[in-house]
């Protein structure tokens, strides 16, 4: 198969970012699998469901058809469809983005996204953005990166980003807070927790420019 680039990390370090930049560089395809999570965390949302019923969350992880597309123009996130409908935006609101941690946290639910993340990645040729992809997904991935900045440096990224799409963002204490949470809960799971990968390169991208991040990877790959 062709190279794999895996870039995990923290929320709000830059991933989704430097992950489109780069595989638009090599020309590679691009997957952010966090939409992934958010799909089926939409989903469950949308049918009231109790997040900590296994059962039917995972029921409805196997109902879920999700469907991701590169979309062509730079600096917009992929294009998400779920069962035929376009979830892109929906998938980016603060309910999703509060509950997803919980429902990522599910084994049954992480083991139906890998497959699909695998069988994706299985010629290659993809920059796979997430935080279980250098340990868990793909372990023999060529490159792999763990992209991390300051909670502070983060917060306010994230502020940037969602004013960017149009939406009214809560103050940077609480966002800051928001992302700390979710990060806690991201590592601190049992299962595929997020943590960096033994043989993984740390980049901590505090006052580095995305231009030099991409930079950073490219020559990785290269080397
Ligand atoms: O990358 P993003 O912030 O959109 O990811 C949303 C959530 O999906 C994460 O907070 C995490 O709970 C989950 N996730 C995961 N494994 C991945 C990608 C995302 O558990 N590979």
């Amino acid at each position: 198969r062709k190279p794999i680039i895996a870039i995990d990390g923290p929320a709000g370090a830059g991933k989704s970012t430097v992950t489109k930049r780069v595989a638009h560089k090599l020309g590679l395809l691009f997957l952010d699998t966090g939409a992934m999570y958010r799909s089926i965390t939409l989903a469950v949302l949308r049918e009231g469901l109790d997040l900590r019923n296994q059962e039917q969350v995972t029921a409805i992880a196997n109902a879920s058809k999700i469907q991701l597309f590169n979309n062509p123009v730079a600096e917009q996130p992929m294009r998400v469809l779920l069962n035929g409908e376009d979830i892109t935006t929906a998938i980016r609101s603060p309910e999703v983005t509060a509950n997803v941690s919980a429902i990522a946290a599910q084994p049954a639910v992480r083991a139906i996204l890998v497959k699909q993340q695998q069988a994706i990645g299985a010629n290659g040729g993809v920059v796979m953005e997430g935080r279980d992809i250098g340990t868990h997904v793909f372990p023999d991935a060529e490159v792999k990166i763990f992209l991390t900045a300051s909670a502070k440096e983060r917060a306010n990224r994230r502020y940037a980003d969602l004013i960017a799409q149009g939406q009214i963002p809560p103050d940077l204490t609480t966002l800051e807070h928001e992302i700390s949470e979710r990060d806690r809960q991201d590592s601190t799971r049992t299962h595929a927790p997020l943590t960096q990968a033994a043989n993984a390169t740390l980049v901590n991208t505090d006052g580095l420019s995305i231009d030099e991040v991409v930079a950073t990877i490219i020559n990785l790959y290269e080397e």
